[in-house]
């Protein structure tokens, strides 16, 4: 299978299935991650245009660490919109990537940035099979299944399916080190540890499902594209 994860920002798809990637990548499937903003807004001292730099290295090394390919749209942090001109460089991001399965933020996700990855990802995963909507690459010979991730700390999200990530949370919060900028930012300004919130996340969606730790999803549903078995590792 070929798997790809679309982010708003450079570190979301760690936090919110990091390890599920990761149980793909063991098991052979090709994965791939999509972060549609530049998270140039992610920092209190150091200046946008510098942070670009700084937190696209730091995708590109998270990006290593999970063996994946990455996708970077570069779009201006908290500025992303459902428009037109974002929407067909996805679906060219996405036919590139030629996914059978894709994960996206929930549709109801606090973030700004986050409801309108949903929108774009739902939107252009679909767009990205039909032939006359033209971008460099060619269409998608199916519409890919697509998931929606859990949402920070879980808030307003009720997920259908765990992912044990037991074997795999090390391998998630090592990604997620790799966003060295925004350990330390996200202490500052939202009085938070992120590496203590992501593996208390994983630890409780574990309780629910009966594992140690695991990760949550839903299925955003369409026509056509429906799962007839499990597809989730
Ligand atoms: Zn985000």
């Amino acid at each position: 299978m070929r798997v790809m994860a679309i982010g708003a920002h450079p570190d979301d798809v760690e936090i919110l299935c990091g390890g599920t990637l990761f149980q793909f990548q063991q098991g052979r499937d090709q994965v791939s991650v999509c972060i549609l903003t530049d998270g140039s807004a992610g920092h209190g001292k150091v200046q946008a245009d510098k942070l670009v730099k700084i937190r696209k290295r730091e995708a590109e090394a998270a990006a290593k660490v999970l063996g994946a390919k990455l996708f970077w749209l570069g779009i201006r942090d908290e500025m992303l919109f459902d428009d037109e001109p974002t929407r067909l460089r996805l679906i060219e991001e996405i036919r590139k990537a030629g996914p059978d399965l894709i994960f996206c933020h929930s549709r109801n996700d606090y973030h700004p940035d986050h409801q309108a990855g949903f929108q774009l990802a739902f939107a252009a995963s679909f767009i990205a099979s039909l032939p006359n909507v033209k971008t460099k690459s060619s269409a998608l010979p199916k519409v890919p299944l697509i998931y929606e991730m859990d949402t920070l700390a879980g808030i307003g999200f009720e997920p259908e399916e765990y992912v044990d990530i037991s074997r795999s949370l090390d391998k998630k919060l090592k990604m997620l080190m790799r966003h060295k900028s925004q350990l330390k930012w996200l202490r500052d300004h939202d009085r938070i540890d992120i590496l203590d919130l992501v593996q208390t996340q994983a630890a409780f969606r574990g309780y629910q499902a009966g594992v140690k730790y695991a990760e949550g999803f839903r299925l955003a549903q369409r026509w056509g594209a429906m799962p007839v078995k499990r597809v989730l590792p």
